[in-house]
C-alpha cells in the first residue's frame, strides 16, 4: 500500500510540475521543496516497511534524482522519521 501511496504522490507531484509558471516565486520554490520531501518521506517508509531500518537519505535523494529548488540538502531524522531541508525545514 506504501508503494502506490508514493506512485500516487508521485503522480500528483508531476501534475504540480507540469503546471508550474516558467519563473517560480520563493512561495513555489518552497512547495517545490515539500512536494519533494514526501516523495523522499514515501520512498524512505517504503524502504523502512521492507527492511525494518531506515536507508541513508542521501542514497535515497540520489536514486530519485530530487533536488532542492533553492539548494538546500535534505536531511532525516530518524527519531520522528521526519525528511527537512537545510534552506526550507519541513512543512
Ligand atoms: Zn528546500
Amino acid at each position: 500500500m506504501k508503494r502506490i501511496a508514493a506512485i500516487l504522490i508521485l503522480t500528483i507531484g508531476l501534475g504540480v510540475a507540469a503546471c508550474a509558471p516558467a519563473t517560480p516565486s520563493a512561495a513555489d520554490l518552497r512547495a517545490q521543496c515539500f512536494q519533494n520531501q514526501a516523495l523522499i518521506r514515501a520512498e524512505m517508509d517504503v524502504f523502512h516497511a521492507d527492511s525494518g531500518i531506515y536507508p541513508p537519505i542521501a542514497t535515497v535523494v540520489q536514486k530519485m534524482g530530487l533536488k532542492c529548488p533553492s539548494g538546500g540538502t535534505y536531511l532525516f531524522d530518524e527519531a520522528s522519521a521526519t525528511v527537512s531541508c537545510s534552506v526550507h525545514g519541513h512543512p
